[in-house]
């Protein structure tokens, strides 16, 4: 049920599934011939099956929709609008998804928050809209969801770093 949830709001916060799964796939595949969108996708789904992984979405998804209402407390309230660079909490939450998954997941995350390819890049705030902490998240998913896949494969010839 929780699942299903998590999914839900990521959906009504503009993000599908299968777009994370597009992230993994370009993380990952350089280092599996085989891999395809599927594997992906199926790996961002086990991410997300995780209870703490949810946990940490609802919450994050919560403030983002709260500052959008402004119903936070200041200075709360004006740091998320301004997506204040040295605010760092939206990062530290979503490592929490990562590091599940070991120093694979850390070092993913960092190249994935600082290039924000795809989805990740073009969740800014615009308008009405405020997704501090969203593509922190999707980063941390799709770290993890890599992470995860490199270590499936663990018997390969070539380690991904990232
Ligand atoms: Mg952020």
């Amino acid at each position: 049920m929780s699942f299903e949830m998590a999914e839900a709001q990521l959906l009504r916060r503009g993000v599908k599934l299968e777009e994370i799964a597009q992230i993994v796939f370009s993380l990952q595949v350089a280092y599996h011939d085989d891999l395809t969108m599927e594997q992906c996708l199926e790996s961002v789904k086990a991410v997300l099956q995780k209870r703490e992984v949810q946990y940490t979405l609802f919450t994050g998804i919560a403030l983002d929709e709260l500052a959008e209402r402004k119903l936070l407390p200041e200075p709360l309230q004006a740091i998320m609008e301004a997506d204040e660079p040295l605010y760092g909490v939206d990062e530290t939450m979503a490592l929490g998804i990562t590091s599940v998954f070991g120093m694979i997941g850390l070092t993913s995350f960092g190249y994935l928050d600082k290039v924000k390819p795809e989805i990740i890049g073009s969740l800014n705030n615009e308008g009405e809209n405020i997704h501090v902490f969203l593509d922190d998240l999707v980063a941390g998913l799709a770290a993890a969801a890599s992470a995860r896949i490199a270590h499936k494969h663990e018997n390969a010839a070539v380690y991904s770093t990232y």
